[in-house]
């Protein structure tokens, strides 16, 4: 009986803002009115001073912490979560024919008259079973 390692979950930072985010920030302070013409304060710093407005940005920006399943790559918020979204806690394999289990005792069970163990009994039950089973 091999017990397998689980892969664990994969910690990712996700941006939780984008620049819609921040212009909306931005223009909470109303328009710019200049000369008769009306601006979003957004495009008014965008526009003139571009460096201003990345740094901005980038000081307006946060970063949530996700766990990606290592399976089917979803992402949940609980590590636990995310590396137990496909996978058992305990997987263990069968030596001889490679089968899963994720119980302990099934696997030892299976081990003793699995039709690759080379030392398992041959009485006639097993036999007929692994016949039943390779053909
Ligand atoms: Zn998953
Ligand atoms: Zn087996």
């Amino acid at each position: 009986m091999i017990k397998l390692e689980i892969k664990l979950a994969e910690e990712v930072e996700v941006e939780k803002y984008g620049e819609e985010d921040y212009d909306d920030m931005l223009n909470d302070a109303g328009d710019v009115t200049v000369g008769g013409c009306t601006f979003n304060p957004s495009d008014i710093l965008r526009n003139c001073d571009h460096t201003a407005y990345s740094c901005g940005f980038n000081d307006f920006q946060e970063y949530e912490t996700f766990f990606r399943c290592p399976i089917c790559g979803e992402d949940h918020e609980d590590e636990d979560d995310a590396t137990f979204c496909c996978q058992s806690r305990d997987i263990y394999e069968c030596e001889f024919c490679g089968e899963i289990f994720d119980d302990e005792d099934d696997c030892i069970e299976h081990e003793l008259d699995c039709c690759e163990n080379p030392d398992r009994e041959l009485d006639d039950k097993t036999m007929d079973k692994c016949r039943d089973e390779n053909f």
